[in-house]
């Protein structure tokens, strides 16, 4: 495959691959490329750049791994007049995403004891696994025409949040045009699960400032050195899952009619102006807006377990919203002068110092873009520069993964995921469940931020490292 991947620029490389009509460009850095053995993922990217209205360059991020259709770390930008929309090119958990709460809380308060009553109270409130549904009743029967409608912004009006919350959400909280009408029943009937985190790879994870690598930045964002912060991971849960199944049959099944035939089930698309491509639009907004109101929700109840194990009014601990971004979702945004739809798939939007789009409080700076990197590594901010216009204003979401779940899991040993955790708290049902997720089942998350910060598109503001972690 080594052959196949020339480079054209610092970390930039270009795949070639039979007759592919646009450039494919995928961005590892010098250590990455040497061990990269993603063919299969490549092949997606291939397969991507065959769709009709697909714009080029095709883009492979350095956490880049096979998915569903489209790798997680792919970006993939198609014509907003002649493009198509592909519901596996968003991804199962239609909107999954991280935010940050930044704390004026120093690290050194928190000891394991304090450590683990936070996490206990946080787990009391807010179920972790899969299939788990709300734990308040009333979320239990999700008011979804209201979701649709105001997204993130409709709970902090009940009570679930602070006003100020609203403006540090990717599209303040509610992406416009969701419709009920465009979800089917079933997908409907999975709505039970606001405020609850899903599976292993998602999470609620304490942790302290390890390092401050660009000082106004940090110091802007509210992030200092020795200070806790709480990074939050989750989705859209059944409701987008149901939500991207159903659409991907959809347009599977409509291929001819509606003129487009995707080379793998996994790209199924449809023309963005056809009925199949609006309806999915409106149907990915809902659940994304629906993936806002939980990230929002889990938020108010992080802050209500953190008042409660620290004895403090909230005003004093901060726990103020950082930033929320979406790492799965498919945009209409305007690059240059063309109006385009973005997929991004396991890839984060990160807008530049004086883009239009970025929230008032960030306008100056561009909005902080968070990357997770596993339960026992650290996790970075990082902020675009001018030159993030190369990826459709794109960064990698985490670190990636080196090795399958299934490998993982016949890889390591309880004890050899104690041993890679060090002295992180975990708090799960059953540390067993959690192999899969074993740091070194992660790609290392400092070289795969290095590669776009070397390559010039991305400045870091901050390393994070974690101290405890809620688990599916
Ligand atoms: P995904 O959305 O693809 O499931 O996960 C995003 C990224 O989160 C992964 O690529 C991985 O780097 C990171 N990640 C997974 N588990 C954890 C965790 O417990 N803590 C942190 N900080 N990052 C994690
Ligand atoms: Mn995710
Ligand atoms: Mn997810």
């Amino acid at each position: 495959m080594a052959e196949r991947l020339e480079k054209i620029g610092v970390n930039c490389f270009l795949y070639r691959r039979g007759e592919s009509p646009v450039p494919i460009h995928v961005y590892l850095s010098e250590k990455l490329s040497k061990t990269f053995t993603e063919t299969e993922a490549l092949e997606q990217l291939y397969n991507a750049s065959l769709l009709p209205g697909v714009v080029g360059p095709v883009i492979g991020m350095p956490d880049i791994h096979t998915g569903y259709g489209l790798p997680i770390g792919g970006v993939m930008a198609c014509d907003y007049e002649t493009g198509i929309v592909s519901a596996g090119a968003v991804g199962m958990d239609i909107n999954c995403g991280v935010r940050l709460l930044t704390t004026k809380i120093p690290a050194a308060d928190v000891d394991k004891a304090v450590l683990t009553k936070l996490l206990e109270a946080i787990a009391r409130r807010v179920p972790a696994g899969v299939g788990r549904v709300s734990q308040v009743k009333e979320l239990r029967r999700a008011d979804l025409e209201a979701i649709a409608a105001a997204g993130a912004a409709y709970f902090i009006q009940k009570g679930f949040g602070r006003r100020e919350d609203m403006e540090r959400i990717e599209d303040g909280g509610c992406i416009p045009g969701a419709e009920v009408a465009a979800v089917g029943k079933e997908a409907r009937e999975r709505a039970e699960q606001l405020a609850t985190i899903g599976g292993g790879n998602h999470f609620i994870e304490i942790g302290r400032v390890a390092a401050v690598l660009e000082e106004a930045l940090a110091a802007h964002f509210g992030l200092y050195k020795d200070y806790i912060y709480v990074l939050i991971h989750t989705g859209s849960r059944g409701l987008g899952h149901q939500i991207c199944t159903d659409y991907s049959n959809r347009m599977w099944a409509n291929g001819e009619r509606n003129g487009v035939r995707a080379p793998v089930k996994g790209l199924a698309c449809a023309p963005i102006h056809s009925n199949d491509g609006q309806n999915y639009l409106k149907a990915m907004a809902l659940a994304a807006n629906y993936a806002f109101a939980n990230r929002q929700l889990i938020t108010h109840f992080v802050r209500e377990a953190f008042v409660e194990v620290l004895k403090k009014p909230e005003d004093n601990l901060g726990l103020d919203l950082l930033y929320d971004v979406a790492h799965n979702i498919a945009k209409k945004e305007k690059h240059g002068s063309r109006w385009l739809l973005i997929h991004r798939k396991g890839a984060t939007r990160a807008l530049p110092a004086g883009h239009g789009d970025n929230p008032g409080c960030y306008l100056a700076t561009g909005h902080p873009a968070i990357i997770p990197g596993s339960m026992g590594t650290a996790s970075y901010v990082v902020v675009g520069t001018g030159a993030i216009i190369k990826t459709y204003c794109s960064v990698n979401h985490g670190a990636g993964r080196v090795m399958s779940r299934k490998k993982a899991r016949q890889e390591f040993s309880r004890e050899d995921l104690r041993r890679q955790l060090g002295g992180v708290v975990v708090a799960a049902r059953d540390i067993n469940l959690l192999k899969d997720e074993a740091p070194l089942a992660y790609k290392d998350i400092d070289a795969v931020v290095a590669t776009l910060a070397e390559a010039g598109l991305t400045k870091p503001v901050v390393r994070l490292e974690p101290m405890g972690v809620l688990k599916g």
